[in-house]
């Protein structure tokens, strides 16, 4: 068992986690180049406001998020520094890439197969963020991520993917991805990391909540990976599915396969917070706390059951636990 590394340092145990979430999502480019969006992004004063939410979250039973920003969400790790300064929750910060498609020209133009050649640095650069720590913050990343999107495994993806499980092999930091569920392509996310040598039981496919489609679902859990029941409160899967799967899948017993999390943002220049209110009213830290357990309990979820989706699965995946 390894010790689990946080914003202030390497915990023992991590207690109950939401295995995806983010602290800030950020556009820097845009930022560096319109500062006064309308979004309004004021490092002290969103850092105060995460703190908030963090401390309602913590009060509500919840003691570790995993901060799923990595490249290509706008990660900003001295900023989350300030906010894990103002709360008593655990944060983990991750490293990896987020791209659907193609590569961040730094990383594109260069490596095997690019314009002008030369190493790979992506593997390199994840390895460094958990050896040594991210920038100059010292603060060393607890987990790995790389995405599949609806165009499937591009050659900009499968180097992602590729450079990750190689970064994993060497640190053993498990995984999360980012699936699209409608395609199926966990499976081919799957496929991919156990070709690079992935142990798929130190995985956990992201977003596989999206899916009601129980066969599709064994078939993740028999490749040996967890299940990220993890887009609570996002509504083009209804509150009424995401939880109807999750408790099909308790009663065939698969509730230590399962992780529960919300993949919501503290602030996100990304999203208009008005709208997203409406059309997504439940998307927000709180809701698991607040109605999906009572409603996993009502339909015959255990205590045992939710203990291990929120308790025992995060902390064998973080400290490196078989199932
Ligand atoms: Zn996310």
């Amino acid at each position: 068992m390894t010790a689990v590394q946080t914003l202030r340092g390497p915990i023992a145990d991590p207690g109950a986690t939401l295995m995806h979430e983010h602290v800030f999502g950020l556009s820097p480019e845009i930022l560096w180049n319109w500062p006064d969006i309308p979004e309004g992004w004021d490092l002290e004063e969103r850092a105060r406001e995460a703190a908030g939410k963090l401390n309602e979250l913590k009060a509500a039973g919840i003691d570790t998020i995993v901060d799923l920003t990595v490249i290509g969400l706008g990660r900003y790790v001295p900023a989350v520094q300030r906010v894990a300064e103002q709360t008593g929750i655990n944060i983990v910060a991750a490293t990896g890439l987020y791209t659907y498609d193609a590569l961040p020209a730094y990383f594109g133009n260069r490596g095997p197969g690019s314009l002008f050649g030369g190493p790979d640095r992506l593997a390199e650069f994840f390895v460094r963020d958990i050896t040594e720590g991210i920038g100059r913050t010292g603060v060393k990343a607890g987990m790995l991520k790389c995405a599949t999107g609806r165009q499937g495994i591009t050659p900009g993806v499968e180097r992602v993917i590729r450079a990750v499980a190689r970064a994993h092999r060497e640190t053993g930091v498990p995984i999360t991805t980012h699936s699209e569920s409608a395609t199926r392509n966990g499976l081919d996310q799957q496929e991919l990391l156990a070709e690079e040598g992935v142990d798929l039981s130190r995985v956990v496919i992201g977003h596989a909540g999206d899916s009601t489609d129980l066969d599709y679902l064994e078939e993740l859990i028999a490749g040996g990976s967890y299940l990220g029941m993890d887009r609570f409160g996002i509504e083009f899967c209804s509150f009424e599915d995401r939880v109807a799967t999750v408790v099909a899948l308790c009663e065939r017993g698969y509730a230590d396969r399962m992780v529960l999390s919300h993949d919501s943002y503290c602030f996100n220049d990304r999203f208009d917070p008005a709208v997203v209110k409406r059309r997504h009213p439940n998307y927000h830290l709180l809701h698991i706390s607040r109605d999906v357990l009572p409603a996993l309990r009502a339909a015959g979820v255990t205590e045992a059951q939710i203990e291990r989706m929120l308790v025992g699965n995060p902390r064998r995946i973080l400290t490196g636990g078989r199932p």
